[in-house]
């Protein structure tokens, strides 16, 4: 069926943003289109098929959106990872670059058991500096890191190469 909206098609780009030179591709237009949301979700998920999975991961924000209805349909536990200073237990944290500065994010130290099996959910892979952060979280509690998804995987920034000891998929690439 060839009328069939495929996921490329909810994608709003947005040119020079947050920056000059930046296409941004903006998931709220996923969002807000019922169809868009569902097969973004199903996409990802589809990834999982024959998955061996204990954990779902999100990373904060968008993350959240399609970690949380994965982990739900699954039937498996969602951990947040969070920027520093939003989880109000015992963390652990792990600095990352970015263009300009770093960061800092966390996860509780109580949400990954020693060996549990863990998929690692995000909207998008840039230079993969997010994930391998949260990668390292996980791993620094004894969590195997199984697969990474993603919705979309922008290729020129060469995120695969930064985590290519990880199983990385993603549904929809851009140069
Ligand atoms: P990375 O750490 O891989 O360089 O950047 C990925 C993170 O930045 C993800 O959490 C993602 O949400 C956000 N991000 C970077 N560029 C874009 C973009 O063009 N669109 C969206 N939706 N998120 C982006």
């Amino acid at each position: 069926d060839c009328k069939k909206k495929k996921i490329e098609d909810y994608v709003r780009s947005i040119p020079d943003f947050p920056q000059e030179g930046i296409i941004f591709r903006d998931v709220t237009s996923i969002l807000e289109d019922a169809d868009g949301f569902a097969l973004a979700v199903d996409s990802m998920q589809k990834l999982l098929e024959g998955v061996d999975v204990d954990v779902i991961v999100g990373t904060e924000s968008r993350g959240f959106i399609f970690g949380a209805p994965i982990a739900y349909n699954l039937h498996k536990p969602l951990v947040l990872v969070r920027k520093k200073g939003k989880l109000p237990c015992e963390t652990v944290e792990q600095s990352y670059d970015l263009e300009y500065g770093s960061a800092v994010i966390e996860m509780h130290k109580d949400s990954i058991k020693p060996g549990q099996k863990v998929v690692i959910v995000d909207d998008l892979i840039a230079t993969g500096g997010t994930v391998e952060a949260a990668a390292k979280l996980i791993e620094g509690l004894g969590g195997e890191v199984v697969k990474l998804v993603f919705l979309m995987e922008l290729a020129g920034l060469k995120g695969r190469e930064k985590l290519e000891k990880y199983d990385v998929q993603s549904v929809i690439c851009y140069e």
